[in-house]
């Protein structure tokens, strides 16, 4: 699938991820990373390593990074699109695989280190879904769908406040019925990122809020063990994706998440098994 072109190939000499020649390497705990970059004294340099070393902590909540992993740090966004062969995407300021991960220079977008940490966590957390999910060769066959993916990130690295609210998402669905972010979500993204991930990171939390955590590390280590998302999903959730998601947005249509008058709708269901609304659909 062209969203996982695997980064070996990207990684020739001529890219921009070849011109990286000074190697760092930093341990944070028993976990290896190998930070590449231009100049390895730059202030970039130095606020990417520090980041990551904030992160590590966070991760353990989903058991840790089990590989070491490459950062790539490049100078500007043009090489970041350039070394991920996606153009137009001004949005973007890093991309996240198994074991790598390509930041645009934070010079280049920020003064702020609590936006570069949280990046650094949100890109790590990905690398971590992909490392408990599957293996170097399995880990972009399971078809992890975006809202999965970028909804862990965003809510694991605390950057709600960067996304719309619940209450911007319920409109944003309603406004627009016909669009189907947990099945489209890569095609959506491209021009309607910020709702997107925001569907994401709500429709993430609301599976923490129903399951709990230990539920998602069972998605990760049923993937792990064989079958892509979707079968996982419905083994460890015990509905299908299709029928959680319209239980998310009929949270979300309903209002649920005010609480009040609809508060029962807020009762947790059964482990495992299918919510029941009791509220008016
Ligand atoms: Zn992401």
């Amino acid at each position: 699938m062209k969203w996982f072109v695997p980064l070996l190939l990207l990684a020739g000499c001529a890219g921009p991820l070849g011109a990286l020649r000074v190697a760092t390497p930093l341990t944070i705990g028993d976990q290896a990373f190998t930070l590449r970059s231009t100049d390895k004294a730059s202030a970039d340099t130095h606020r990417i390593q520090s980041a990551i070393a904030k992160a590590t902590p966070g991760l353990q909540r989903w058991g840790g990074l089990k590989e070491p992993v490459t950062v790539y740090i490049v100078d500007s966004h043009d090489d970041l699109e350039t070394a991920v062969r996606r153009h137009g995407f001004t949005w973007l300021r890093a991309w996240g695989r198994y074991d790598d991960v390509i930041f645009q220079a934070p010079s280049t977008w920020t003064t702020k280190d609590e936006f570069v940490e949280q990046l650094v966590l949100h890109e790590l957390t990905h690398c971590l879904l992909f490392q408990r999910s599957g293996t170097r060769d399995t880990w972009y066959l399971k078809d992890i769908p975006l809202w999965f993916r970028e909804g862990m990130a965003i809510s694991t690295a605390g950057q709600a406040k960067l996304y719309p609210s619940l209450e911007d998402s319920a409109r944003w669905l309603q406004q627009n019925p016909t669009l189907n972010a947990f099945r489209n979500g890569e095609e959506l993204s491209e021009a309607q990122s910020t709702e997107v991930y925001g569907l994401g990171l709500h429709a993430f939390e609301f599976l923490l809020r129903r399951y709990g955590e230990a539920h998602v590390n069972a998605l990760m280590s049923t993937m792990r063990a064989g079958g892509d998302f979707e079968a996982a999903f419905e083994k460890v959730v015990g509905i299908p994706v299709e029928r959680f998601q319209k239980d998310f947005e009929n949270y979300l249509r309903l209002r649920a998440f005010r609480g009040g008058s609809r508060r029962r709708l807020n009762a947790p269901p059964r482990e495992g098994g299918p919510l029941r609304y009791q509220g008016t659909e």
